[in-house]
């Protein structure tokens, strides 16, 4: 009978879990830490919650528009009611991830599969690392703080241990580059708060990202202010966040920050993603989206994908699957999702690397065309093919766009004005306090910060 271990309990060892728990196949679930928090800003894709059968209770906020900010302060709204008309029917779920990570990973241990509060310290790959493996772990069912040590044998491993994973290092699966996200939560006034009930903010301009953006994301009762940039722009992290902070300082205008997060996002696929009967999913992979950053969709899908494809080649359990069985899930994986990592890479690439380009993104926003792919491509995982003279449009769009990004990148960044609130009343609370935590903001602030286009 075989007998799997999922090593992760994120939203890709949750997915690996509930099915093959399903199939009646012996499965452990390890997950370090039962109530993490992982630092992220929750956004998930409408298609996820019916495809996930995921419940109400788990969005904390449904987001109909996605407000882009350029380099000069242009403000373009994505908006679900242009796009779709006014229905409450489509929405971006914005989750708290300690919530939703419970509930997926709670599902699959009433389905049947053994969750294990522990930590995965060692892994013994045996003869060519073709297994069985033994697991060294630290159990911390007890409650106890060092927990006791462990060990498990099984004939498969699902590594589904995010960007530090463990399996991929026992596996030797090679590196990956990896950008560096950082967040901050901070808890605004009622006011503030409001503006941004059903709404998320994206800023682009080298101050903020220099190859990626920075966020403002509604989140339970606070909001989620970050920024990410690329492995070799690492050391500007915090100069980026601050960078945000000092765009968007009037809408967060007396926010109190209540935590500080970093971790890493993986670029692209690591070189190897199944060794022997070991095979990876998610973050543990690489799966995160290039453009938008968006992983969690991905790594439950192919936490789903990687245990149907291991249900059918064991017979539901009966025999141990073949290296070439599981490679079967990376075929069907880079046929599904290729292209779409390709294309986000190029939009990446194209309109994340200078100022013009990023104001020619952001106006190229405001087409309802634009939109409406944006929308049907990230909401519901389809690209709808474009109509002969829709393409046509577009395209002279945007070489305007192109042409006119260059002339209105600004010489500097100044911050948008408040939402809510007169310049004078925003003014007077700033002078008494920007924002109270977090990182440190020197005096000379980035608004006075050279543009670079
Ligand atoms: C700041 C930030 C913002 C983001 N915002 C978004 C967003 O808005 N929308 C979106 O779609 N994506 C977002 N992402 C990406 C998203 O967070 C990831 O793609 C997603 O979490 C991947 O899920 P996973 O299950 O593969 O890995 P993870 O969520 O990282 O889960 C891995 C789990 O494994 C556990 N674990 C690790 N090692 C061990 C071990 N040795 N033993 C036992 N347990 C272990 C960890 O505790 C963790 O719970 C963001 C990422 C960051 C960093």
């Amino acid at each position: 009978m075989l007998r799997v271990a999922v090593i992760g309990g994120g939203p890709s060892g949750a997915c690996a879990a509930e099915i093959l728990a399903k199939a009646g196949i012996q499965t452990w679930i390890f997950e370090r830490k039962l109530d993490n928090a992982k630092p992220c800003g929750g956004a998930i894709p409408l298609c996820m919650v019916a495809e996930f059968d995921l419940p109400d209770s788990i969005i904390d906020r449904k987001v109909r528009n996605m407000r882009m900010i350029s380099p000069s302060n242009r403000e373009v709204d994505i908006s679900l009611d242009k796009v779709y008309g006014k229905t409450e029917n489509e929405y971006i779920g914005m989750c708290r991830r300690e919530v939703m990570d419970a509930f997926m990973r709670n599902r699959a241990a009433e389905l049947g599969a053994k969750l294990v509060n522990g930590l995965v310290t060692n892994i013994e790959t045996g003869n060519n690392r073709q297994g069985p493996y033994t697991l060294t772990y630290s159990d911390y069912s007890s409650g106890e703080a060092t927990g006791e040590a462990k060990t498990l044998e099984v004939d498969l491993i699902v590594g589904a241990d995010g960007a530090n994973s463990r399996v991929a290092k026992a596996m030797d699966a090679g590196d990956y580059n990896v950008a560096i996200a950082f967040q901050e939560r901070i808890k605004l006034p009622e006011k503030e708060m409001t503006y941004y009930e059903d709404l998320a903010e994206m800023y682009v301009g080298t101050d903020v990202s220099p190859d990626f953006y920075g966020w403002v994301f509604p989140k339970y009762d606070h909001v989620a202010v970050g920024t990410g940039t690329m492995q070799k722009n690492q050391a500007l992290i915090k100069s980026l966040q601050v960078g945000v902070r000092e765009r968007a300082k009037k809408r967060l205008v007396n926010g109190e920050v209540i935590k500080v997060e970093a971790h890493p996002i993986p670029e692209h696929p690591r070189p190897r993603r199944v060794v022997g009967r070991m095979a990876l999913v998610g973050d543990a992979a690489g799966y995160v989206t290039k453009s938008s950053g968006e992983g969690i969709y991905f790594a439950a899908k192919s936490g789903r994908m990687c245990a149907e494809e291991i249900v059918q080649a064991s017979q539901n359990g009966k025999i141990v699957p073949s290296e070439n069985d599981l490679k079967r899930y990376l075929t069907k994986w880079d046929k599904k999702y290729g292209a779409t990592y390709k294309v986000l890479e190029i939009l990446q690439n194209l309109f994340y690397s200078n100022d013009g380009a990023r104001e020619a993104f952001v106006e190229m926003c405001d087409d309802l065309d634009v939109q409406r792919l944006t929308f049907d491509s990230y909401l519901y995982k389809t690209v709808v093919a474009m109509k002969p003279l829709q393409q046509l449009k577009l395209t002279f769009k945007t070489i305007g766009s192109v042409l006119r990004g260059r002339a209105l990148a600004p010489d500097k960044y100044t911050p948008v004005p408040s939402a809510v609130r007169e310049d004078d009343e925003v003014n007077k609370m700033l002078e008494v306090c920007t924002i109270k935590g977090g990182i440190k903001v020197p005096a000379n602030s980035k608004s006075q910060t050279e543009s670079n286009t």
